[in-house]
This record gives structure tokens, sequence and C-alpha cells, in this order.
């Protein structure tokens, strides 16, 4: 039985005492122990709040992401953030991959396998993106670009390592537009994934994968999406900055 994930992705938005309030704010929801036993709740919020929120939700069934990490461990990468830093911080999580990191910040799916490669070595569970372009997807694409950003970002990989990674399959078309794939469409996707780790790995590894889905999911389009079988959650952008729009999400699951 895979426990389902809701996670938020802040992106970059929200500052420390904002992020504090709304941390706050789940905590202290009557209902969040209730949910937190049907469903894992995850926050990524920008690097600076990591740590004040982590002391917040310190008790709390509330785990906390990074948006992402560099491969080294430290060094001369001014700017750059690491797995041992953001663990330190206080995240159990790290979203690897996202499309905003592929198209603004030209990471490649090279790229992205040694960042999960770092993440795993800390013990950090990574939240590995992966999804088509609309053009990909009106070019009847949608497999061998999921495919190829599956293998390259899980080479090397051990099947216990692969037990320890959560997918989340982001059609780039559905990010922040408010288009969503329909609760089949994105079913369809799901299922190639979890066919391609049974090839890739075997079949009892590929049924623990939690494989979770983003794009423009909030409360009124969640429901049907978490009712199919190969959708185990969502990562939701925009709708998780309000409390009450990310417990809408939650409440149904629990
Ligand atoms: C995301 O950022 O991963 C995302 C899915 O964003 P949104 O829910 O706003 O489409």
């Amino acid at each position: 039985m895979r426990k389902p994930i809701i996670a938020g992705n802040w992106k970059m938005h929200k500052t420390i005492s904002e992020g504090l309030f709304f941390a706050k704010a789940l905590v202290t929801n009557s209902q969040i122990r209730e949910a937190a036993a049907q469903v894992d709740i995850i926050i990524a919020p920008p690097y600076t709040a990591i740590s004040r929120m982590a002391e917040l939700v310190q008790n709390a069934p509330i785990a906390l992401a990074a948006q992402d990490i560099f491969w080294e461990e430290f060094g001369a990468f001014t700017g750059a953030i690491s797995a041992p830093m953001v663990k330190d911080a206080g995240a159990k999580y790290v979203i690897i991959g996202h499309s905003e990191r592929r198209q603004l910040f030209q990471e490649t799916d090279a790229m992205v396998n040694r960042k999960i490669k770092a993440a795993l070595q800390y013990d950090l569970i990574p939240i590995f993106c992966i999804g088509e372009t609309l053009a990909e997807r009106e070019a009847g694409e949608v497999t061998a670009i999921i495919t190829k950003q599956l293998q390259s970002g899980l080479s090397e990989l051990t099947m216990a390592q692969l037990t320890s990674v959560v997918i989340a399959y982001e059609p780039v078309w559905a990010i922040g537009t408010g288009k969503t794939a329909t609760p089949e469409e994105a079913e369809a996707v799901h299922l190639t994934i979890r066919n391609l780790l049974v090839q890739k790995f075997n079949p009892e590894v590929a049924a623990m994968v939690k494989i979770i889905y983003g794009g423009s999911v909030k409360a009124s389009n969640s429901k049907e999406l978490l009712s199919k079988p190969n959708i185990d959650g969502a990562l939701v952008g925009g709708a998780s900055l309000q409390v009450d729009e990310f417990m809408g999400i939650i409440s149904h699951i629990f």
C-alpha cells in the first residue's frame, strides 16, 4: 500500500515570516493529525525559510522539502546549496528536475541524475520531476520523452535506492497554466511510468514507488485525479500558497 503524498511547491514565494504564518496555521489545524495518518504532507518553501519552519513543525506531521540542490557537497560554487546543507536546515525531501529548473536554468537529464544521487547519499528523498512539453505531446512523443527522462534520471541507481525516490509526473503544459491533464490522461502516463520501472527494475520494486501528479492541481480538481490507482498524490504549485486550498486538496484523501 503506497501512502499518498500531497506536496506544496512554493517556488519563489513567501518570506520567512509568511512561511511561519502558513506553517502555524497548518500545525494548529484541527484535522491535521487525522489527515497525516492517511497522507504524507510536505511543503517546499524557499531555502531561506526551511530552518525556521522546521523548528515550527518539528512535532507536527509535516515534512519539509528543498526545491533544488547542487550535487557537490561544498566548495567554490557561488549561489549553490548542497544536500547536507538542506538536510541540516531540516529538509527531508528535495524536488529535483522541476521543469522550471530544466527550462529556465538549463538543467539537463545528466545534471538531474547527479542531483538525485547526491540527495540519496545524504538521506534526502528526491521528488524527481519528469514531463513532456505541449509540442512533444502533440507530436505523440510522451512515452519517448518520459522514457528518456526516467532512464537518465535513474541511471546507476540500485533497487534499494529506487524505493526511496518519489516520481512526479508534471506535464509542462499543465504547470501554472490552469490546464490540467484529465484524470485518464494522467493515469495513462503514470501507468506507463510504472511499467517502465517494472522493465528497468522489477515488479515488486515498481509497485512500491510513489508516482505523484503535478500541473494546476487544486481542491476542485484533485479528487478525481487522486482516485486513480497509479496516482499516489500531488505536487501542487499555486494552490499550495493558501492554507484553505491546500487543506482542501488534502481533505480529499482522508
Ligand atoms: C509545480 O510547481 O510543480 C506545479 C505543478 O505548479 P502548479 O500547481 O501551479 O501548476
